[in-house]
């Protein structure tokens, strides 16, 4: 103990100094036109800022997505600051020619590593680089219940080398509980046969709490969820909800749809983790390319 000089102190200073600058996390949403994306983004925002006034809080319809925009909005929790920025991108595969469509997605997801890139060689070393990076994409999948698309096997396949792409089942409310367990099971099948990896990825440094850890949340992936622009009134109380001559879909209920599950995974359980894997394997891979290119 008469050696103790007091270095483990450096935890909480660093942690002190990361909180103080709080979080920035980049989400793109992925998919054909009219499953929902744009509706998920508002639904997202809403349901952390229910006080607030603005875009988020009004009824106003969600219109059609022509171009590729970033929402943003900083969410603060427990004094803890979170800017989540959610890249919406217009619908693509509803084209009679399909090829490239993905292109304009992969170039903006590419260009974000590049002047991330660029900011590191000039910056100086110790300051802070606003990072745009894309730490997540959401691939929105059509709810058919069948298997997947071969648009879809393509998309991911090209998004999975560039970004961590997680799918999710648009609309799940369209689904009834059996058809919606299968559907997971294809999906997840048709992802190993087509020799698609998506995140989480294992190393080989994992130790068994993270083995367990990234198996446990492939037993979820795909989430099914459910997203509105509208709020209904369940028990009194207000909530993003789905009314159907047979009833209401109160978006935020775990029972009848796994959007709380993803808003968890994103924004707290896989915030960090997603983070670290952008740095260290999809922006690596990059960096070492583009520098690579650079020497010859
Ligand atoms: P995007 O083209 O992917 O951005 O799709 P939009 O967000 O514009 O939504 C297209 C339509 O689907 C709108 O009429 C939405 O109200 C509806 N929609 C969005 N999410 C859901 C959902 O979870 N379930 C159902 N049944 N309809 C939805
Ligand atoms: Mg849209």
């Amino acid at each position: 103990a008469e050696s103790y000089v007091g270095f483990d102190s450096i935890t909480s200073q660093i942690e002190r100094k990361l909180l103080k600058r709080g979080f920035q996390f980049n989400v793109i949403v992925v998919g054909q036109t009219g499953l929902g994306k744009s509706t998920m983004i508002n639904t997202i925002f809403a349901s952390h800022l229910i006080d607030s006034k603005g875009r988020f809080a009004s009824d106003e319809p969600v219109r059609q997505t022509t171009e590729i925009q970033a929402v943003s909005h900083v969410i603060v929790e427990n004094g803890v600051k979170l800017r989540l920025n959610i890249v919406d991108t217009p619908g693509y595969g509803d084209q009679i020619n399909n090829e490239n469509c993905w292109d304009p997605i992969i170039k903006y997801i590419k260009d974000q590593h590049s002047a991330y890139l660029r900011k590191e060689l000039t910056a100086m070393r110790d300051r802070y680089i606003q990072d745009t990076r894309i730490h997540c994409c959401l691939y929105f999948i059509n709810p058919t219940g069948h298997s997947l698309r071969p648009i879809d096997v393509i998309v991911m396949k090209k998004l999975s080398e560039v970004v961590n792409v997680v799918p999710v089942i648009a609309k799940s409310d369209c689904l009834t509980i059996e058809e919606r367990e299968r559907f997971k099971l294809r999906i997840r099948e048709e992802l190993v046969y087509h020799n698609i990896r998506l995140y989480p990825f294992d190393t080989d440094e994992d130790d068994q709490d993270e083995t367990q850890w990234n198996s446990d949340i492939r037993a979820v992936i795909p989430f099914a969820i459910v997203g509105s622009e509208n709020n209904v009134i369940i028990d009194g109380k207000s909530v993003r909800g789905r009314k159907n001559r047979w009833g209401v879909v109160n978006v935020e209920d775990e029972a009848h749809c796994e959007f709380v599950h993803l808003r968890n995974f994103l924004t707290r359980t896989h915030l960090q983790d997603l983070i670290e894997t952008t740095a260290q394997i999809h922006y690596e891979a990059f960096r070492s390319k583009q520098l690579l290119a650079l020497k010859e």
